[in-house]
């Protein structure tokens, strides 16, 4: 069964998704800039601690885990909010595949048909 009624519609789905993500990895990244920026100022210093391997866990370790937490998180669960993945083999569509998918109307996975009309 087709997910999106014709191509246009799967494109400003995949626009939709595009902008997300760019907000999450804005997130994603805002505490490792918050702390790059900080870290020479007294500001930060009340708050690090005085053992260097627990302090290189709080500057950049913990912000850099939850940089890809942000990630993968979102790899995982923006194509499944945007309806981007193959009904039949859950392939997520972007990238090449949703390039593939704009062109053909079907999965470059499985060849699903994806478009209830592909000329439009
Ligand atoms: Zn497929």
């Amino acid at each position: 069964m087709p997910i999106a009624g014709n191509r246009e519609e799967l494109q400003s789905r995949h626009r939709a998704y595009e902008r997300e993500r760019s907000l999450v990895l804005g997130a994603g990244f805002a505490p490792l800039l918050f702390i790059y920026l900080m870290v020479h100022t007294r500001y930060l210093r009340p708050y690090v601690s005085e053992s260097k391997s627990i302090a290189l866990l709080e500057l950049l370790i913990l912000p850099a885990a939850w940089f890809a937490g942000m990630l993968l998180l979102y790899t995982w669960f923006g194509p499944i909010r945007h309806r981007l993945r193959c009904p039949r083999c859950a392939h997520r569509l972007v990238g090449t595949a949703i390039t593939a998918a704009l062109e053909t109307g079907s999965c470059a996975n499985c060849g699903a048909r994806l478009v209830s009309q592909p000329t439009v």
